[in-house]
């Protein structure tokens, strides 16, 4: 039995237009609120088979929920190691699924480099995008819209380390659709691909400066800029303003709550970037995310 389960894919009529059909793929409502739990649960059950006694996180974020929630599923105790940073929020959510967190170290840097220190011989660590296990589990979303009968002309995503990208461009090829394009979505400030992209080469940005923190990987792993290269994935960069406004607007005409990181998907299509110029039928991954609530996106929403 999977840790997620399958999602429902949905046609939708706010996100559409007269010249273009819009199908979300809702991994907002995975149990534990991301698509993460997809390469994450899957990566768990393989360590558990391979021996390992306890799964280790240095993740706040919807990585560190979702590897909490499959240690909770598994009967498997979970160690989450978070900077002071983290929001009471996370922590709460983390120890919600029975996960001990310490928090540690002023970043998310200190952090992990504590978690990594704690990893024993008969630990896991979970990694929150570079590892092919997540790659293999996060690709099960695209056989699910293959399985429904849908047959998309394009993908939109969210990027942030790049995990997501490496799984759905796995599911694209294992299901023969290795030629849609892609559209790759980021916020200025979290935009570590399109910035390696365009320099051809794998930079690192100096700080994370955007709201949408799921999207703060400083670098992207190898395997997603090796990809997004060969496959010609489109990038698109957006504001943070643009991201939080489409997740308001999300909540109005799908009636569920998504984060920034999100967001900045959604955007890309509510505002019909040019990248999506001649796609008539786009499947939009819906990752979701539950670090951000209500009041924080209204906040964030009135300030801009
Ligand atoms: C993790 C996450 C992302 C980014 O995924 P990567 O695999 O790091 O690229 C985007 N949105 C949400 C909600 C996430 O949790």
């Amino acid at each position: 039995m999977a840790l997620h389960i399958e999602t429902p894919l949905i046609e939708s009529g706010a996100l559409a237009s007269a010249q273009r059909k819009v199908w979300l793929k809702m991994e907002a409502l995975q149990p534990p609120g991301s698509f993460k739990i997809r390469g994450i649960g899957y990566a768990c059950e393989q360590y558990v088979q391979r021996g390992a006694r306890r799964f280790i996180s240095s993740s706040g974020g919807n990585a560190g929920i979702a590897a909490a929630y499959a240690g909770r599923r598994l009967g498997v105790p979970v160690l989450v190691v978070v900077p002071e940073t983290t929001s009471e929020r996370a922590r709460a959510l983390i120890a919600r699924e029975q996960a001990k967190v310490i928090v540690h170290g002023a970043s998310f840097q200190e952090a992990n480099a504590h978690a990594l220190s704690l990893v024993g011989e008969q630990d896991a660590f979970i990694h929150p995008f570079d590892d092919p296990l997540l790659w293999q589990g996060h690709a099960s979303m695209i056989d699910e819209v293959r399985r429904a009968g849908v047959v998309p002309d394009a993908v939109v995503l969210s990027v942030g380390g790049g995990g997501l990208l490496c799984g759905v461009l796995q599911g694209l090829r294992r299901n023969g659709w290795e030629k849609l394009p892609v559209i790759a979505v980021e916020t200025a400030g979290a935009d570590s691909l399109a910035q390696a992209m365009a320099a051809g080469e794998r930079i690192v940005l100096p700080a994370i400066a955007s709201i949408a923190t799921s999207l703060g990987a400083r670098q992207v792993a190898q395997q997603a800029f090796n990809e997004a290269r060969t496959h010609g994935v489109r990038s698109v960069v957006l504001s943070d303003a643009a991201a939080v406004a489409a997740c308001i607007r999300f909540m109005d005409d799908q009636r569920v709550v998504v984060e920034p990181a999100c967001g900045a998907a959604l955007a890309a299509v509510y505002g019909a970037v040019p990248q999506l110029d001649g796609c008539h039928n786009v499947l939009v991954i819906v990752c979701g995310g539950v670090t951000a609530s209500v009041a924080q996106l209204q906040a964030w929403s009135e300030r801009a």
